[in-house]
This record gives structure tokens, C-alpha cells and sequence, in this order.
């Protein structure tokens, strides 16, 4: 009889204030810590703050194109950011770039 088990989280019920859209919150999947209760966000706004956060883990972006390596003078077709024009000349491949 494990009727808890991975099931609801422990709600913790008190009246605190959303310190980013001024909402009620009673409820909290944690206790929060009486110090740090003016820096409570509601649920709306955690949700939000985690989609805008910056993600490290997708795929960079690469863009495509035809370099030459200033090191080894072999080709670079792709490079994970927009090379300057002017300085297109200085670009190393990603074998030069390590040493
Ligand atoms: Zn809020
Ligand atoms: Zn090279």
C-alpha cells in the first residue's frame, strides 16, 4: 500500500504574495523559508521565468559558407557564429582553433 508514492507532491498552504505579478499564493510544493518569502513568484510566473530562460543544451546554431583557415589554410564550411567580413581572413578552423 504505497498510495503516495510518486504521486502528489506535500502542498504547504499559507498566504504569501507573488513578488513578480503581486498574485496570492496559498499553496507551495516547498516550505519557503521566512527570509526569503518576499522573493516568492506564483506558479504562473515560475512557469515563465523557466521558458525564458536561456537553454544551453539545444543545438547551436551554425552558419554555412566557404572560409579558408588562416591557420592551415584548409576550408571552413561551417562555423558556430556570423564571421565578420572584414575579418574573414583571421579565421581559423576548428583544428587550428584548439591549438
Ligand atoms: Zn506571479
Ligand atoms: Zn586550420
Amino acid at each position: 500500500m504505497n498510495e503516495n508514492q510518486g504521486g502528489d507532491r506535500q502542498m504547504f498552504e499559507g498566504n504569501w504574495t507573488c513578488s513578480s505579478c503581486g498574485a496570492g499564493i496559498t499553496q507551495l510544493p516547498f516550505q519557503p523559508d521566512p527570509a526569503r518569502e518576499g522573493g516568492l513568484v506564483c506558479r504562473d510566473c515560475h512557469k515563465q521565468r523557466m521558458a525564458n530562460k536561456p537553454r544551453n543544451d539545444g543545438p547551436r546554431e551554425m552558419h554555412k559558407g566557404d572560409w579558408k583557415c588562416a591557420g592551415c589554410g584548409g576550408s571552413i564550411t561551417e562555423l558556430p557564429f556570423e564571421p565578420d567580413p572584414a575579418r574573414a581572413d583571421q579565421l581559423k578552423c576548428r583544428d587550428c582553433f584548439r591549438k
